[in-house]
């Protein structure tokens, strides 16, 4: 039998769910295909997997109706960045820019938790769980979705949150351009001496950056992008030998490294969908785009598209409006491919060859000097469009 839905979305992963969660709050019958379980609820120790969510990504969450646990997120007001041999030093404050923070720190799966928590409560979504699609097609005014459990699903919209690598997307036959940086970026929860301090840190090496992001109480999670071959080896390192390590090539911002919690490392690439929408389809998140994780934005820029296409969808008549999806897809591929540029030339000027070392030098001077340029990087950061006046 063949099941009617407003809006398919295939992935429930934090981009997925936040835009089932907001458009299901508006009312709309939602379907969410999730290859996996539903999350389970954090317990116990931090996850190694943390994100930055910024204002506009925060105000989205909040219109879903989803509550965050306060006691597992980290608000931050400063964010400290400097070169490794001294050369140069910014420190962005909230403040300067009228804000209270910058936003927060949360694991992935506690915020994901929390907005499968609201799904639950919300009638008209439907979850699919280990469920992933295996066809679709485009009939007249719908488009259906087969399971691979053999259950049919009929549409308006299907939207692909499905990830990097996109099931949707392969099936919508949309191809992607991918760029490998050949470098992995270690993520190591420590425990710190003194707690953290309000500061998200950043420090650049010529072999990459590595940044010191705040949890709650005497805990932080250390970002350490290098090599495949420098960040194997230090996989291999027992704790005690690894923490030598960090304290070598870390400042103590946070004075002694008192324990290595856990690790795990993961590879960095960029990459970007020709397309982003087909007839009566649409791909958002990491579907749509990965960019370099070193100014935490990936995560960021998946939960705009979700909310600028959710707005779209709750102020048209026809959700899978052609004319909407293209005004959707020009808004974001262009915001989406500034950030791509921005991280692109953040990976180079700072990790580059020497002369474009002196660049990223520069560069951090001048945002010290010329507190507007600050302000238009800090906004553009948070999601609003720095040329914006009023
Ligand atoms: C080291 C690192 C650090 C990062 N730090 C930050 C940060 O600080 N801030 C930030 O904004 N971003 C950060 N990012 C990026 C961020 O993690 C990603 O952009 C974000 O997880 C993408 O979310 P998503 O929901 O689009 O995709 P995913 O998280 O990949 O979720 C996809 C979901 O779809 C499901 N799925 C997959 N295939 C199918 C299928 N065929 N059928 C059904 N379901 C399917 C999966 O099970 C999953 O639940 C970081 C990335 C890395 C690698």
């Amino acid at each position: 039998m063949q099941k009617d839905h407003d809006i398919i979305i295939v992935g429930g992963g934090m981009v997925g769910a936040a835009l089932a969660a907001r458009l299901g709050n508006a009312g709309f019958s939602i379907g969410l295909i999730e290859r996996g379980d539903a999350p389970k609820a954090p317990s116990g120790d931090y996850d190694l997997r943390i994100s930055s969510l910024n204002a506009r990504s925060l105000a989205f969450i909040k219109l879903s109706g989803t509550e965050l646990p306060k006691e597992r997120c980290c608000p931050f007001r400063h964010i400290d960045v400097s070169n490794q041999d001294g050369t140069g030093h910014s420190v962005f404050s909230a403040a300067d820019s009228d804000m209270k923070d910058f936003g927060l720190f949360i694991e992935n799966r506690t915020l994901q938790h929390a907005l499968w928590e609201r799904l639950k409560e919300l009638p008209s979504v439907t979850c699919y769980t280990q469920s992933a699609p295996v066809s679709t097609v485009a009939a007249g005014e719908a488009r259906l979705v087969e399971l691979d459990d053999g259950k049919m699903l009929s549409t308006r919209l299907v939207v692909g949150a499905d990830g990097a690598r996109s099931t949707l997307r392969q099936l919508a036959g949309i191809e992607v351009t991918s760029h490998d940086y050949h470098q992995r970026a270690m993520i190591i929860n420590v425990e710190t001496e003194l707690p953290q301090q309000d500061v998200s840190w950043q420090v650049f090496t010529p072999t990459g950056p590595m940044a010191m992001l705040p949890l709650p109480g005497h805990r932080a999670s250390l970002v350490w992008y290098d090599s495949d071959k420098a960040t194997k080896a230090r996989e291999a390192m027992e704790d005690d030998m690894l923490k030598i390590a960090i304290e070598a090539a870390f400042p103590k911002r946070l004075g002694n490294l008192t324990r290595v919690v856990s690790r795990a490392s993961f590879p960095i690439k960029r990459q970007h969908a020709r397309r982003y929408i087909g007839k009566r389809l649409a791909l958002i998140g990491d579907a749509a785009h990965v960019v370099h994780p070193l100014a935490g934005q990936g995560l960021n820029i998946g939960l705009h598209d979700a909310d600028t296409l959710a707005d779209m969808v709750i102020k048209g008549r026809d959700p899978g409006d052609y004319l909407n999806l293209l005004r959707f897809e020009c808004q974001r591929r262009a915001a989406n491919q500034a950030m791509i540029a921005a991280t692109d030339s953040f990976h180079h000027l700072f990790t580059g060859a020497k002369p474009l070392r002196q660049l990223g030098d520069l560069s951090l001077h001048l945002a010290e000097r010329f507190p507007f340029a600050k302000r238009m990087m800090m906004q553009q950061a948070n999601g609003r469009n720095p040329f914006r006046m009023w």
